[in-house]
C-alpha cells in the first residue's frame, strides 16, 4: 500500500491531537512529521513548577470544558481514553469591593433589588437566545445560526438596565473574554456567561497538570518530531508536492509532503511566507477573517498557605480589578499541597496594558490587588512567576460570518487541496475547539489518503 507523508507545522495541541486521530485512522500508511518552532511540545497548555517549592500552577490553559452534561464531549472522552484523571472545578464568587456574591442573594443584600431584578432578566433573556443543545451544536454546524449577526456584546449588556447588575456581569465574564465586550460577538459573549452554568457544561482540570494531555499524546504519536524548528514558508515543489522550509540555529532545510497540516495560532499565520499569488491571497483572507486578537497575562503566586480558604473555598474567584480577573486557587489541584498558589489572569485591554511592565512591579500590582480582608495573605509571600500571553488568543474565534467548515480548514482549495490549517480560532478558542479542529481534518485527510491510494500524485 502506498505511504503518505504528512507534514504537521505547530506541536501545541492541535499538531499533537491531528497527529494522534491521523495515527488512528490511518496508521499504516501514513508518515508524520511535526515541526516545532520551541524546545517543547505542548503550546499553551504548559504546566509549570516554582523553584522554591514543590508546587504546580498552570501558566496557560487552565481549566477543561465538559459538555457531557448535553451529549457526548469528545475531549472528555480523550482525557479518558488517555488514562488521566480529573479534579472537577467550579467557582460562583465574585468579589465587589470588600463584598463576596456568591449568588444573586448577596447580590441584592449589597446593591438592592433592581440589580437582582436586571441580572434575572439578563439571565432569561441569555437562555432563550441559546439552549444548551445550541450552545453544544454552535460550532459544528455546516450554516451555523447567526445569533444577533453584526451586533457587538456590548449592545447586550448596554442594555443591562442596572448598573451594578452590568458591573458584576463584567467582572464575571471578561477574564475568559480575553476582550472587551465591545470588541466580540453577542454568541461568543453568551457563551461565556452561559458556560457557568451547569446545565450548559461543567470545568475540570487534569489532576497534577494539564500538560500531562500533551505529553500523553506525544508519547503515542509515532512521529518525526523536529524541535527547534521554525517554519518559515510553504509552497509547491517542482515534484508537484507541497515543501515546507524551515530553519533551525541558523540552518535550513527544505522538506516535502503529500499533505501539509498548518496547526498554528491564528496570529502566527503572518510570519509563514506562503509561496505563489493565489496561496498567498488565500492565506491573507484567511488571517484576514479571524484576526480578532485577544490577551492574557498571568501572575502567579506561591504563599506558603493557602490562607483565603477560611472565605474562598472554590477553585477560582473573581476580582473586580483589572476591568474584571480571575484569580485561581491553583493549589487546589494539589489537595495534598501544604503550600498555597494563587493565580490572577488578566485579560484583554488590562493585560495587553499591564504587559509591559516588569515582572516585580507586576507582582506588587497583583498583590496590591488583593481585597482588604485577603491583604494579610502578604506576609506570606514566597516567590511568584509572571507569564506574557499578549495576541496569543482569539476573541471572536468562528470569525464573522462563521464559514462552512470545509472552508475553515482548506483556505485554498482549487489550487492546494493538499493544504489544511487547524486551530481553535475557527472554533471557540478552547482546547474543545482545537481538538474538533483537528478531528475534522484527520478524517477529511485520511479520507483522501484512502479514495485516492492509487492515483493521488504516483
Ligand atoms: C493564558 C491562557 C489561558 C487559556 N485557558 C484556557 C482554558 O482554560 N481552557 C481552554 O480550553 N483553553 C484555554 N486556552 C487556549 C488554549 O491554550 C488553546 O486553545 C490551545 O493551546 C490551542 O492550541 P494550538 O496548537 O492551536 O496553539 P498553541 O498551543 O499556541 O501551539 C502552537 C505551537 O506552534 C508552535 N509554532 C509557532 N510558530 C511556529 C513555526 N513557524 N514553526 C513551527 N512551530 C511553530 C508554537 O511554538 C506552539 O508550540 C488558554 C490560552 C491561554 C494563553
Amino acid at each position: 500500500m502506498r505511504r503518505w507523508n504528512v507534514g504537521i507545522i505547530g506541536g501545541g495541541p492541535g499538531g499533537l491531537l491531528t497527529a494522534y486521530f491521523l495515527r488512528k485512522a490511518a496508521d499504516s500508511f501514513i508518515e508524520i512529521t511535526i515541526f516545532e518552532a520551541s524546545d517543547r511540545l505542548g503550546g499553551k497548555i504548559e504546566t509549570c513548577r516554582f523553584d522554591s517549592a514543590d508546587a504546580i500552577y498552570e501558566a496557560g490553559a487552565a481549566e477543561l470544558y465538559d459538555y457531557s452534561p448535553v451529549d457526548e464531549d469528545p475531549l472528555r472522552q480523550l482525557v479518558a481514553e488517555l488514562g488521566l484523571s480529573i479534579h472537577p472545578m467550579g467557582g460562583s464568587a465574585v468579589i465587589l469591593g470588600e463584598k463576596v456574591v456568591a449568588n444573586l442573594d448577596d447580590l441584592r443584600d449589597l446593591n438592592g433589588r433592581p440589580a437582582t431584578d436586571a441580572m434575572i432578566e439578563f439571565d432569561r433573556c441569555a437562555r432563550d437566545t441559546m439552549s444548551p443543545r445550541e450552545f453544544f451544536d454552535s460550532d459544528h454546524l455546516e450554516t451555523p445560526r447567526q445569533i444577533h449577526s453584526g451586533q457587538w456584546f456590548d449592545s447586550i449588556t448596554g442594555n443591562i438596565a442596572d448598573a451594578n447588575a452590568r458591573r458584576y456581569l463584567e467582572v464575571m465574564i471578561h477574564s475568559d473574554l480575553a476582550t472587551e465586550p465591545a470588541k466580540t460577538s453577542v454568541a461568543y459573549g453568551l457563551q461565556n456567561y452561559l458556560m457557568n452554568d451547569g446545565t450548559y457544561m461543567r470545568l475540570y482540570c487534569v489532576a497534577g497538570g494539564n500538560e500531562q494531555i500533551p505529553r500523553e499524546l506525544a508519547r503515542r504519536i509515532q512521529a518525526n518530531v523536529l524541535l527547534g524548528h521554525q517554519v518559515t514558508s510553504v509552497g509547491r515543489s517542482k515534484h508537484g508536492k507541497l515543501r515546507v522550509n524551515s530553519t533551525q540555529a541558523g540552518s535550513s532545510r527544505d522538506d516535502e509532503f503529500d499533505f501539509v497540516v498548518v496547526a498554528l495560532p491564528n496570529n502566527y499565520l503572518p510570519n509563514l511566507r506562503f509561496e505563489g499569488q493565489r496561496l498567498a491571497e488565500a492565506m491573507a483572507r484567511h488571517h484576514a477573517h479571524y484576526d480578532y486578537p485577544a490577551h492574557y497575562l498571568r501572575v502567579t503566586i506561591l504563599f506558603r498557605e493557602p490562607f483565603w480558604r477560611g472565605v474562598l473555598t472554590e477553585s477560582y474567584f473573581m476580582l473586580d480589578q483589572f476591568d474584571g480577573c480571575c484569580l485561581y486557587d491553583e493549589s487546589s489541584r494539589e489537595p495534598e499541597s501544604p503550600h498555597g498558589v494563587l493565580g490572577w489572569l488578566l485579560g484583554g485591554a488590562a493585560a495587553l496594558e499591564k504587559s509591559v511592565m516588569s515582572d516585580a512591579e507586576l507582582i506588587s500590582l497583583a498583590l496590591d490587588s488583593l481585597p482588604e480582608f485577603l491583604r494579610h495573605g502578604r506576609e506570606l509571600f514566597l516567590e511568584a512567576k509572571v507569564h506574557r500571553w499578549v495576541w496569543a488568543v482569539n476573541g471572536l474565534p468562528g470569525g464573522v460570518p462563521q464559514l462552512p467548515l470545509d472552508k475553515r480548514h482548506q483556505p485554498e482549495p482549487i489550487d492546494h487541496p493538499d493544504l489544511f490549517v487547524v486551530g481553535d480560532y475557527l472554533f471557540d478558542s478552547t482546547l474543545n475547539g482545537v481538538l474538533d479542529s483537528a478531528d475534522y481534518v484527520a478524517n477529511w485527510l485520511t479520507a483522501l489518503t484512502v479514495e485516492h491510494s492509487d492515483s493521488w500524485k504516483t
